[in-house]
């Protein structure tokens, strides 16, 4: 039976003896405040894993202050403050408390005031509990995912962002130095966020190398500062065998209730911001914008359209030709294979959009021995009237690293009756070409099959001279940028005749593209170049269409026409055929040797 002490109030030692009882069948730990007397009682269990002078206390207040964690410390004051203000009679926090490990772990405090008859509160009963794995990420310390969602619901700030952190090329480092850095990455990258998160603010381990953040600000600058901190802070963070390992985290950031109010709508925002940071270099944060995210998703629709096109037998897909014209005599050499794409839903789209989509899905694979395919079906029967008719058809890198180009290409010609001059391979300057040793073993078979390899949009790339050194390859496309100003220009002009000179050296052939008038050829004919391309000559079309305009027309007029009539006919005509004719005895014998000398460099090598 309770006892009244004797101001009325109900003795302490019954609600003692019942906490004690009590304790002694849980795993947590009960506990009981005598505000009035400011003497605290709690499961002696606590101090196997805390520092705690005794179970029973006196001034409790000040014992748990030595032992929270600094950041928890004003929320706990803050609690407890209401609780003895009479704001509330209900105290629900989760804090770190030191162990005696000397480090922090996660502990979830609830508890109920009874007040005294004058309704001042009197005692706290509660619960002390572990915050246990499935809420705590053991190597961070951080709260998971699923605390998250719970403190977006309970926030009592009604405007805030949502930051999405994630480690750049998380991957590579665990990969290339093993799991073991990549954690200790992980925890150095928890430990910067940490160190600069501000008072208010939460955050969160997320699936993989990802970190959450919930701020209660809004200011695009107070975010862009975090992030540059976090980001310094990181840079020195994580050394192995001595040696930094130079580690960059990106991030999106979504706003409440700006962007969205629903949690699920605002993970999925800053989530995708933090993508497009991914997409677009790494290593920056990215705020969340309507617009940026209709696009994207757009994007993703019509990758879904490219994929179902490719399933349905390629509907949708057409090739056009352009035609390539000799420039010594201006007769047809051949045409360029572009690929066109139709959509139902999406209408006409341009190669510069939906080709990278392809790259990206892997697409391009079937899509570019599809191409490859219809352009050789097209240029047998071409070859039918033009007898050297040469189809270029342009090639992906990713179609070189995911496909065996060569030999699908070599069966393709062989089934079709061509012989292997019959195709030009265009392949992009880019960045991959670099790996020379690669990208020559891989084309020596068809280089040895005598099948043309161009260098497209030569020029525009990182290093372009250092291609036309170490790649095998017969002719250099010059992009159109560098005709472009040719005619008002003094410096672009002489910088085209270098850039021929410089291929005719080496023994290449020049094709200049986006060639589109009399004056441009005019201005380029006495430079030499070999090949024209360009909407002067003609424009992209479809098959039944080049057949018609260009099959069996001479462009001999359009190249006469441009001017150059007079020194282009007769002798002078007849002079420019026989250099033409030089230049490819001398690409075909300078090819023969690089090949040569190629195959003994690999004999070394072996
Ligand atoms: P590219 O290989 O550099 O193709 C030349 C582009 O320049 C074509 O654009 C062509 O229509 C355009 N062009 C030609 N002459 C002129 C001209 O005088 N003036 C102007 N303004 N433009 C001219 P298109 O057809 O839009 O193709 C764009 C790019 O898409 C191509 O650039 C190529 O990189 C890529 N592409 C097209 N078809 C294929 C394909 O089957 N496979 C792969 N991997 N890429 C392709
Ligand atoms: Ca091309
Ligand atoms: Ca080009």
């Amino acid at each position: 039976m309770e006892k009244r002490t004797l101001t009325g109030r109900i003795d302490p030692s019954y609600f003692l003896r019942l906490v004690s009882l009590l304790n002694e069948s849980t795993d947590d730990y009960i506990y009981m405040w005598d505000i009035a007397d400011d003497y605290f009682y709690i499961s002696p269990r606590l101090m196997d894993k805390c520092d705690l002078p005794d179970s029973r206390i006196h001034g409790v207040l000040s014992v748990w202050d030595g032992l929270l964690h600094p950041k928890d410390a004003d929320s706990f004051k803050e609690s407890i403050r209401q609780l003895l203000d009479g704001e509330t009679n209900l105290h629900n926090m989760d804090y770190r408390l030191r162990t005696k490990a000397g480090d922090y772990e996660w502990f979830n405090c609830r508890g109920k005031v009874m007040p005294g008859e004058d309704g001042a509160p009197e005692y706290l009963f509660g619960v002390l509990s572990l915050v246990n794995e499935r809420y705590v990420d053991t190597l961070t310390g951080f709260f998971r995912m699923m605390r998250l969602k719970a403190d977006f619901a309970a926030r009592t700030v009604e405007t805030g962002s949502l930051v999405i952190f994630g480690v750049d090329n998380f991957k590579d480092i665990n990969e290339k130095y093993g799991w073991h850095w990549g954690n200790r990455l992980l925890s150095s990258a928890a430990a910067a966020i940490s160190a600069c998160l501000p008072e208010d603010a939460a955050a969160y381990r997320l699936d993989g190398d990802k970190f959450g953040l919930l701020l209660p600000v809004c200011s695009a600058r107070q975010v862009r500062t975090l992030f540059e901190r976090v980001s310094q802070r990181l840079l020195s963070a994580v050394s192995v065998k001595g040696r930094y390992l130079l580690c960059t985290m990106s991030a999106g950031c979504a706003q409440y209730p700006d962007d969205g109010e629903k949690y699920e709508e605002i993970y999925q925002y800053a989530e995708s911001a933090l993508h497009l940071a991914k997409r677009t270099g790494k290593n920056k944060l990215a705020f969340f914008r309507k617009e940026k995210y209709n696009d994207h998703v757009q994007l993703i629709s019509m990758r879904e359209a490219l994929l179902r096109s490719v399933s349905n037998s390629f509907r949708g897909f057409t090739l056009t030709y352009q035609p390539q014209v000799s420039c010594a005599d201006g007769s047809l050499k051949g045409a360029e294979a572009l690929l066109r794409w139709e959509s139902p839903v999406y209408g006409k789209r341009s190669p510069v959009e939906f080709i990278p989509l392809l790259e990206e899905s892997g697409l391009i694979v079937p899509v570019g021995r599809w191409v490859i395919g219809q352009a050789l079906e097209q240029c047998a029967r071409w070859r039918e009237s033009v007898p050297e008719f040469c189809m270029s058809v342009n090639l992906s890198y990713v179609q070189l690293e995911q496909d065996d180009v060569p030999d699908f290409l070599l069966k393709a010609l062989k089934e079709r009756g061509l012989p292997p001059n019959s195709v030009a391979l265009e392949i992009t300057e880019s960045g991959q070409l670099r790996d020379y040793k690669y990208f020559n073993g891989l084309f020596s078979g068809l280089a040895g099959e005598s099948v043309e390899i161009a260098i497209d949009d030569f020029g525009t790339g990182y290093s372009s001279l250092a291609y036309l050194k170490h790649l095998n390859v017969d002719l250099v496309k010059v992009d159109k940028c560098f005709v472009d100003r040719i005619l008002s220009s003094e410096y672009d002009y002489r910088f085209l005749r270098n850039l021929i000179e410089l291929a005719h050296s080496v023994a290449l052939e020049v094709c200049l593209e986006g060639v589109e008038s009399a004056e441009e050829v005019r201005a380029v004919l006495p430079l030499c170049p070999d090949v024209f391309q360009g909407y002067y000559f003609g424009r992209p079309c479809p098959a039944e269409e080049f057949s018609e305009k260009y099959l069996n027309a001479s462009f001999a007029g359009a190249v006469a026409g441009s001017g150059a009539a007079g020194e282009r006919a007769g002798t002078a005509g007849e002079t420019a055929r026989e250099l033409s004719r030089l230049r490819a005895e001398n690409r075909r014998l300078s090819k023969q040797l690089r090949l040569l000398l190629a195959s003994g460099e690999e004999g070394e090598d072996g």
